[in-house]
C-alpha cells in the first residue's frame, strides 16, 4: 500500500499541478496533497481558499485528498505514515534544490523517498507566480488554471488597481 504526499504552496493550483496529481494518483494507492502554511512566503490566497480550490478540482479522484500542514515535511510524512513524496520538475534548475530537499527529508525520516515526475511539455512553463502576475494585470488565466481558479483570481484582483 503506497501512501504518497504531494506537497506545495498551491497558491493557486494550476493545470501543471493537476497533471502531476493525475499521474501520481495512478502510481500511489493513496495520494495526499499537502498544502504548506509557509512562514516566510506570504500567499495571495488564504490556506482555506487554497484547500477549497484543490478539493474542488480533485473531487473526481477517489484516492486523492487534501490536507494542510505546517512545519517540516518529514514530520508530516511521519505522522501520516507516508513513504513517498511526489515533486514535479519543470526545468533542470529545479533539480539541485529538489535533490537537497529530498536528501534532508530522508535524513530526518529514514526511508522516506522522493519521486520526481517531469513536467509535461505543455505545462512546464506554468507556475503559480506566473498566473498571479497575469491576473494582476487583468489578463485571462483560463489557459493555465482550472476555470474555477481563473474566476477566483479575477475576483481577487478586481478593483485592486484602484487602490494604489
Ligand atoms: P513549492 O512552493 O513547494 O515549489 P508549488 O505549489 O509552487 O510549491 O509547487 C508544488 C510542486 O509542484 C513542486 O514540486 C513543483 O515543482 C511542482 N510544479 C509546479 N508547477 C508545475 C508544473 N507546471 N508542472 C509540473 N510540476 C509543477
Amino acid at each position: 500500500m503506497l501512501r504518497a504526499i504531494y506537497p506545495g504552496s498551491f497558491d493557486p493550483v494550476t493545470n501543471g499541478h493537476l497533471d502531476i496529481i493525475k499521474r501520481a494518483s495512478r502510481i500511489a494507492d493513496e495520494l495526499i496533497i499537502g498544502v504548506l502554511k509557509n512562514k516566510t512566503k506570504s500567499s495571495l490566497f488564504s490556506m482555506e481558499e487554497r484547500v477549497t480550490m484543490l478539493e474542488q478540482v480533485v473531487a473526481g479522484y477517489g484516492n486523492v485528498s487534501v490536507m494542510s500542514f505546517e512545519g517540516l515535511l518529514a514530520g508530516f510524512a511521519r505522522r501520516l505514515d507516508a513513504g513517498v513524496v511526489i515533486r514535479g520538475l519543470r526545468a533542470a534548475g529545479d533539480f539541485t534544490y529538489e535533490c537537497r530537499m529530498s536528501q534532508a527529508n530522508s535524513a530526518l525520516y529514514p526511508g522516506l523517498e522522493t519521486l520526481f515526475l517531469p513536467a509535461a511539455p505543455e505545462y512546464s512553463h506554468i507556475s503559480s507566480s506566473m498566473v498571479k502576475e497575469i491576473a494582476s494585470y487583468g489578463g485571462d488565466t483560463g489557459l493555465f488554471v482550472p476555470q474555477t481558479v481563473a474566476l477566483q483570481l479575477k475576483q481577487k484582483f478586481a478593483g485592486r488597481d484602484l487602490v494604489s
